[in-house]
């Protein structure tokens, strides 16, 4: 089994909802176990700012499909759930992101799939909330707690539990 950090994301729909169906689906389709899941964090956009503030969170889940497999997974995911990315602007609006972090220790740069993700440490709306799940996972020769305090967390808000 592989142990899989997923960064979740989306600014269009009611986000919360999409990503307890998204998690689920995932697992599934994965044959995954959910080992850890992040609270929900309001975070202001990335990259392209003129856009309504996202939602982000982190799951750790164990699976036995290797990285490519869980890759199509995941976009199948994003499609069932309203992801258009032939239609999108790059980091603009999107209804779910599922972005690979890490996949154990796995080191790959391939078109489709760079392993870890190249951007995780500019990136606090992703620091945040994999802190949450993971603050002792080494990354990219970082532990990730490290990666958190330095980037700033301003206009981070963690969302009450949905109950
Ligand atoms: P960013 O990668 O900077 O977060 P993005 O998530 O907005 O940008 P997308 O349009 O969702 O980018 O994806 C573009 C491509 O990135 C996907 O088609 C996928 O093949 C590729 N990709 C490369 N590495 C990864 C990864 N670790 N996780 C998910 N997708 C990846
Ligand atoms: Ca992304
Ligand atoms: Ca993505």
């Amino acid at each position: 089994m592989a142990s899989v950090l997923i960064a979740l994301g989306g600014n269009v729909g009611d986000v919360r909802a999409t990503f307890a169906k998204a998690i689920a689906h995932v697992c599934g389709m994965a044959q995954a176990a959910l080992i850890a899941r992040s609270a929900d964090y309001a975070t202001p956009p990335w990259g392209d700012e003129e856009q309504a503030p996202f939602v982000n969170a982190c799951v750790e889940i164990e699976t036995d499909l290797d990285p490519h497999a869980l890759l199509f997974v995941l976009q199948k995911v994003e499609q069932k759930f309203g992801r258009t990315r032939n239609k999108e602007r790059r980091w603009g609006p999107r209804t779910l992101d599922l972005d690979m972090i890490a996949y154990d220790d796995i080191s790959l740069q391939k078109p489709d799939l760079t392993l870890p993700h190249p951007r995780l440490f500019e990136r606090a709306f992703v620091l945040v909330p994999l802190a949450e799940i993971a603050p002792d996972r080494v990354i990219l020769g970082m532990r990730v707690r490290d990666g958190l305090s330095s980037v700033s967390t301003q206009g981070i808000e963690r969302l009450p539990d949905t109950g």
